[in-house]
């Protein structure tokens, strides 16, 4: 059993881990509540995230052969990676075995509202390496192969 964490800023007990469609886990203060009709957070506002275990994968890697992980990075990030690779908080270095393969079409959360709908933009990451933000709420049909939700999207410039 995971110890109960006191939230720092009430000291209520924190509620259950959840976790958010891209793979992010989070635990949320049990004094605090998402008001879906608001769009606000309720009481407390204190979030912890939490570390994503990474997952053994059924692939090796190329560098070395040992297995690959996929590993969550805090803002919603994939890579695969060795699992060699091990990388030490303290000293900021990594050491073992240096693969990592980025899964592209990634998605990062940032602080900025929609300006169309008021909800979250996210930047996306395209498989070519194009950068662009856009409304969380939209998405992309795979059947119909149309845009679903928002379609509020503004391209970044590349920064090469
Ligand atoms: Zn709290
Ligand atoms: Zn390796
Ligand atoms: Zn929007």
């Amino acid at each position: 059993m995971p110890e109960t964490t006191i939230c720092p800023k009430c000291n209520s007990p924190l509620s259950e881990a959840t976790e958010t469609p891209n793979g992010r886990k989070l635990q949320r203060c049990s004094k605090g509540s998402w008001n879906a009709e608001t769009r606000q957070t309720e009481g407390c506002d204190y979030v912890l995230w939490l570390a994503v275990e990474p997952e053994t994968l059924d692939e090796k890697c190329p560098k070395c052969d040992a297995p690959l992980v996929l590993q969550v990075t805090r803002f919603g990030k994939k890579m695969k990676k060795c699992s060699t690779n091990t990388w030490d908080p303290t000293t900021k270095t990594a050491s073992g075995c240096d693969f990592v393969e980025w899964i592209n079409g990634t998605t990062e959360e940032t602080d900025e509202k929609c300006p169309e709908c008021d909800e979250p933009l996210v930047i996306f990451t395209t498989a070519k390496g194009k950068r662009m933000k856009k409304c969380s709420t939209a998405g992309w049909d795979r059947e119909t192969r149309q845009a679903t939700g928002c379609t509020h999207i503004e391209w970044l410039n590349a920064s090469k």
